[in-house]
C-alpha cells in the first residue's frame, strides 16, 4: 500500500510531486515538525526492530499520513494514534476507513496536553520540537509500558544515550538513564523524509524502569542541575561559588524553621513522583539540545561574574561533605548516577538540601 503510493506521487512529478512539502494534497508545516517518512523499507526496519509483539497495544505519537501506522496495524493487536493537526487525523480516517475503530483509534489533540491511555509499547516518528517534554512525560507514565521506540534528532538521541567521560554527557543522559534503559538502534539521513528537515535522525529505544524507592526527585535535579551548569569545572570550584551556597544555605534556614531534624530525610515529605518527572522535561527544554557549558539557559544561574564565597560555616559544612565522598576535585562531566545518589545522600545527611 505504502509503495503504491509513492509510486503514485512518482507520476505525478510535473505537479504535487515537485513540491516536497505536499503529499496527498497536504501542505506539510515545519511549526509541526511536519517531516514524514517516505522510505518503506526504513519504516519496516524501525517496525522489525521495535519487537512488537501481536498482542501489543501500541501508542503512536504524530501519525501524520499514516505511512507508520499502517505498518504498526500489521504487526500489533491495536494502535492509538495521537495527532494535533486535523487535517491529518483527516487523512487517517481516509486512508484507514475499513480498519475497525477496535483496531485504530486516532484522538486528535496535542499529545503533551491530554491524558496518555493505556499502551503496552510507543513506536513514533514524532515533531522534534517535542522530544525533551514528551520523553519525561512517558518516563512519568503509569503503568510502566514495555518500551518506546522513538526517532529524535541525532544530537538529542546521542545525549540520552551518552556515558560518564562521553562529549555529550549531559544532564539529559543523567536524568533519563535514572529512569531508563537506552539503546541507541540506528541512524537515519534527512533524506528519507519528506519534506527533508535539516537535520539527520536516529531511532533510540528506552525502557523504563521503576524509580528508586525513596529518591525525591526535586532534590535529585537540583543537585545534578547545579553539577552540570559548569560540567567541566571541579565540584570543589562549582560548590565555592556564591549563588551555589547561597540558594542551599536558603533551602537549609528555611527546613531548618520547618523543623526537620538536621540529619533526618525528607522522606516524610511525599513527593508527587510523577509530576516532578514530567516537570523534568519542561526544565531540559532547549539545554538538552545546547551545550550545558554554554549557559544559555535563564532557568540557569548565571556563574560567569560570580565570586568565590567568603569563608562561613555553612560553606565549611558544604565542603565538608565533597571532602567526606573525595568528590572536590571530580567534574560531572565523568561522575556516574550512582555517584550522584551517594553525593545527594552524603549532602542530606549533612542537613543540605537542593529543593
Ligand atoms: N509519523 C509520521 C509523521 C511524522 S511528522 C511519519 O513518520 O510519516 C510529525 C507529526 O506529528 C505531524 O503529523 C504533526 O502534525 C504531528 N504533531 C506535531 N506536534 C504534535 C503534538 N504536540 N501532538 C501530537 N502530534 C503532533
Amino acid at each position: 500500500m505504502a509503495g503504491g503510493k509513492i509510486r503514485k506521487d512518482k507520476n505525478h512529478r510535473g505537479s504535487a510531486g515537485a513540491n516536497p512539502h505536499y503529499q496527498g494534497g497536504i501542505q506539510f508545516h515545519k511549526s509541526k515538525g511536519q517531516h514524514i517518512l517516505k522510505n518503506p523499507q526504513l519504516v519496516d526496519t524501525i517496525v522489525e526492530k521495535s519487537g512488537i509483539k501481536p498482542t501489543d497495544v501500541i501508542l503512536e505519537i504524530g501519525p501524520g499520513t499514516g505511512n507508520l501506522t499502517k505498518k504498526l496495524l500489521e504487526a500489533g493487536k491495536s494502535v492509538i494514534a495521537i495527532e494535533l493537526d486535523p487535517r491529518m487525523v483527516l487523512e487517517l480516517q481516509r486512508r484507514f476507513q475499513g480498519t475497525p475503530s477496535s483496531k485504530l483509534k486516532v484522538i486528535q489533540g496535542d499529545v503533551l496536553k491530554c491524558d496518555l491511555p493505556y499502551f503496552d509499547i510507543c513506536v513514533a516518528n514524532i515533531p522534534y520540537q517535542i522530544s525533551s517534554p514528551l520523553t519525561f512525560k512517558l518516563l512519568a507514565h503509569r503503568p510502566l509500558f514495555r518500551a518506546a521506540v522513538i526517532m529524535f534528532q541525532r544530537e538529542f538521541a546521542m545525549r540520552l544515550v551518552a556515558q560518564p567521560g562521553d562529549t555529550l554527557y549531559c544532564r539529559l543522559s543523567v536524568n533519563t538513564q535514572l529512569l531508563a534503559r537506552v539503546f541507541y538502534l540506528l541512524k537515519v539521513g534527512r533524506n528519507n523524509f519528506r519534506p527533508p528537515p535539516k537535520v539527520d535522525s536516529s531511532v533510540v529505544r528506552i525502557e523504563p524502569m521503576r524509580p528508586f524507592q525513596n529518591l525525591n526527585f526535586k532534590e535529585w535535579d537540583g543537585l545534578v542541575r547545579i553539577c552540570f551548569n559548569r560540567k567541566n569545572k571541579t565540584l570543589g570550584a562549582i560548590f565555592r561559588q556564591k549563588t551555589v551556597l547561597s540558594l542551599l544555605e536558603k533551602n537549609y534556614k528555611t527546613l531548618q524553621a520547618l523543623q526537620i531534624p538536621e540529619n533526618g530525610s525528607l522522606e516524610d515529605i511525599d513527593i508527587d513522583m510523577a509530576s516532578a518527572v514530567s516537570a523534568l522535561g519542561d526544565t531540559l527544554g532547549d539545554l538538552s539540545m545546547g551545550n550545558d557549558d554554554d549557559g544559555d539557559d535563564e532557568n540557569e544561574m548565571d556563574m560567569d561574574d560570580d565570586g568565590e564565597a567568603k569563608g562561613s560555616d555553612f560553606k565549611e559544612r558544604v565542603l565538608a561533605v565533597l571532602k567526606e565522598g573525595k568528590y572536590e576535585d571530580r567534574r560531572s562531566s565523568k561522575i556516574t548516577q550512582v555517584d550522584f545518589m551517594h553525593l545527594l545522600s552524603l549532602f542530606n545527611k549533612a542537613g543540605i538540601h537542593f529543593s
